[in-house]
C-alpha cells in the first residue's frame, strides 16, 4: 500500500471513529447492539481494508491495518472486536485460502458491507482445543451438508457467512473449513447477552441442522481446516493486540484530563505522586504494546512477502502470540489504573475507563487465552512442537 493510500485509510478510519463514538456511547449506556457499526463503517469505505482493490477493498498491508485497528480500539473493544470478526478472521481466511470463485462470491460484497462475514471454530465443548469439535460434515453429490453448533462467535447473529470448521462423518478425522450461507435452511442463531462486557457488539452461538452449502464453499482443500483455522488466528491475534493498544492510548488520554482536572487535597490530582505512578505505567503499558504490535505486524508483512517461507511463518506465528497476550493484558493494566484515577466516576459506564475495563477483559480468553499462549511460547522457546505441554 503506498504511504498516500495508507494515510487515506486512516483519515477515513478517523472519521469513522469520531462519527461511531457519540453512537456507541449512547449504546453501551443503554445496553443495546450498536447497529450504525455497519452503516458507517460503510459509509467510510473501511469494511475490507485488507482486501485488495481489484476486489473492492483498500489493499492494506498489516502494519497499516493495524494502526487502523489500534485506532478503532479506542472507540472500545466492542466496535474493534466487529472488525475482527469481519475482516481478521472473516475475509482473511478467505483471501488466503480461498479460490477465485470463493474470493469473487464473498469479498466484494464483504467490501461493499452487503455480507458481513464471521469465524466459527469455538464449540460448547470445544474451546482451547478445537481439535474436540463435535460438527460433521457430508459430501452429498455437488453439494456438502454440516451439523453441529458454535458457541461464543463474534459477530455471529449479524452474519450472511461463516467460516466454519467440521469433520467429516467418514474416512480420515482431519477437519475441513467451509464458508456457510447464513440465509440457508438449517441455519439458526441465538444471540448470547448475559456478557460481563461489550454489550454493544454481537455474539452469538448457531447450529447447523443439515445444513447445505455448494461444493465451491469448501475452503481450501479438504483436510486442511486446521492448519486454515490456526494461520487465521495469527491475524486474529494481532487485531486483538492492535485493538487493545487503543484501549491504552484511550485510557492513558481519559487518566491525564480527568488527572489534571480534578482537585483534591488543594491541587490538581496528577500532582499526588501516587496518581503519577499511575500515569506513568499506563504510558509504560503503551509504548511497550506499541512496539509489540508493531513487530507482530511487520512479521506478518514479511511472511506475507514470502509465503512459503517457513521461518518466517513461525516468526509471524510467534510474534503474534507474544503481542496477543502482552498487550490484552497490559491493557487489561491500564484500564484498571485508569478507573483508580477516577475514583468513584471511574467504577461506571458512564465513564470510557469503566467500560474498557469490562470490555478488555475478554481479550485475555479469546484467539487463545493467556494460558494457551504462555504455553506456545515456553513450547518455542524450549524447542518445538515435543515440549508441548498438552500433548
Ligand atoms: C466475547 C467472545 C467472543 C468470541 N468470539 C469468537 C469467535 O468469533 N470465533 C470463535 O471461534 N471463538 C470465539 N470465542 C471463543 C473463544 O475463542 C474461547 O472462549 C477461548 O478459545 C477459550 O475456550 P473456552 O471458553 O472453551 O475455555 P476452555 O478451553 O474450556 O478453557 C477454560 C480454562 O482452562 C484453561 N486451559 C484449557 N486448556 C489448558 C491447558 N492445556 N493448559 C492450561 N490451561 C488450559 C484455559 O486457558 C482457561 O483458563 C469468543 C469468546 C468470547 C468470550
Amino acid at each position: 500500500m503506498s504511504p498516500n493510500d495508507a494515510q487515506k485509510l486512516l483519515a477515513d478510519v478517523e472519521a469513522f471513529c469520531q462519527e461511531i463514538r457519540p453512537v456507541e456511547e449512547l449504546c453501551y449506556v443503554e445496553h443495546r447492539f450498536n447497529d450504525q457499526v455497519v452503516p458507517l463503517a460503510k459509509k467510510h469505505d473501511i469494511l475490507g481494508m485488507i482486501v485488495p482493490p481489484e476486489l473492492g477493498g483498500r489493499g492494506a498491508d498489516t502494519v497499516t491495518y493495524a494502526k487502523a485497528l489500534a485506532r478503532i480500539g479506542r472507540e472500545g473493544t466492542g466496535v474493534r472486536t466487529f472488525f475482527s470478526g469481519h475482516t481478521s478472521i472473516g475475509e482473511y481466511p478467505i483471501l488466503t485460502w480461498g479460490s477465485d470463485t470463493l474470493k469473487r462470491k464473498y469479498l466484494p460484497a464483504a467490501c461493499r458491507g452487503e455480507k458481513v462475514l464471521a469465524f466459527g471454530l469455538t464449540e460448547p465443548e470445544a474451546g482451547s482445543n478445537p481439535l474436540e469439535m463435535q460438527s460433521t460434515y457430508e459430501r452429498r453429490g455437488d453439494k456438502f451438508v454440516l451439523n453441529g453448533v458454535k458457541y461464543l462467535i463474534s459477530n455471529g447473529g449479524i452474519a450472511d457467512a461463516i467460516v466454519t470448521f467440521a469433520y467429516p462423518t467418514s474416512g480420515p478425522k482431519r477437519v475441513s473449513a467451509f464458508v456457510i450461507d447464513t440465509k440457508a435452511p438449517g441455519f439458526n442463531s441465538e444471540t448470547l447477552l448475559a456478557k460481563m462486557g461489550m454489550p454493544t457488539s454481537n455474539t452469538a452461538m448457531y447450529e447447523m441442522s443439515n445444513l447445505e452449502i455448494p461444493a465451491e464453499n469448501l475452503l481450501g482443500d479438504e483436510g486442511n481446516g486446521f492448519r486454515i483455522a490456526m494461520g487465521t488466528l495469527v491475524s486474529g491475534r494481532i487485531s486483538v493486540a492492535a485493538g487493545c493498544l487503543g484501549v491504552i492510548e484511550d485510557c492513558l488520554t481519559e487518566s491525564i484530563n480527568y488527572a489534571k482536572e480534578r482537585q483534591q487535597h488543594g491541587k490538581p490530582i496528577a500532582k499526588h505522586q501516587l496518581v503519577q505512578e499511575h500515569i506513568a505505567m499506563i504510558e509504560q503499558d503503551r509504548v511497550a504494546s506499541e512496539a509489540m504490535v508493531h513487530r507482530a505486524a511487520l512479521a506478518k508483512d514479511a511472511l506475507a512477502a514470502d509465503p512459503a517461507n517457513t521461518d518466517k511463518a513461525v516468526q509471524a506465528d510467534m510474534a503474534a502470540a507474544q503481542a496477543k497476550l502482552f498487550v490484552a493484558n497490559a491493557a487489561w493494566d491500564a484500564a484498571d489504573r485508569a478507573v483508580q484515577i477516577m475514583g468513584g466516576r471511574g467504577w461506571s459506564t458512564l465513564y470510557r475507563p469503566g467500560r474498557h475495563l469490562q470490555d478488555v477483559r475478554v481479550c485475555r480468553i479469546y484467539e487463545g487465552t493467556d494460558e494457551i499462549l504462555r504455553l506456545k511460547i515456553a513450547a518455542h522457546v524450549l524447542g518445538g512442537r515435543e515440549w508441548e505441554a498438552f500433548k
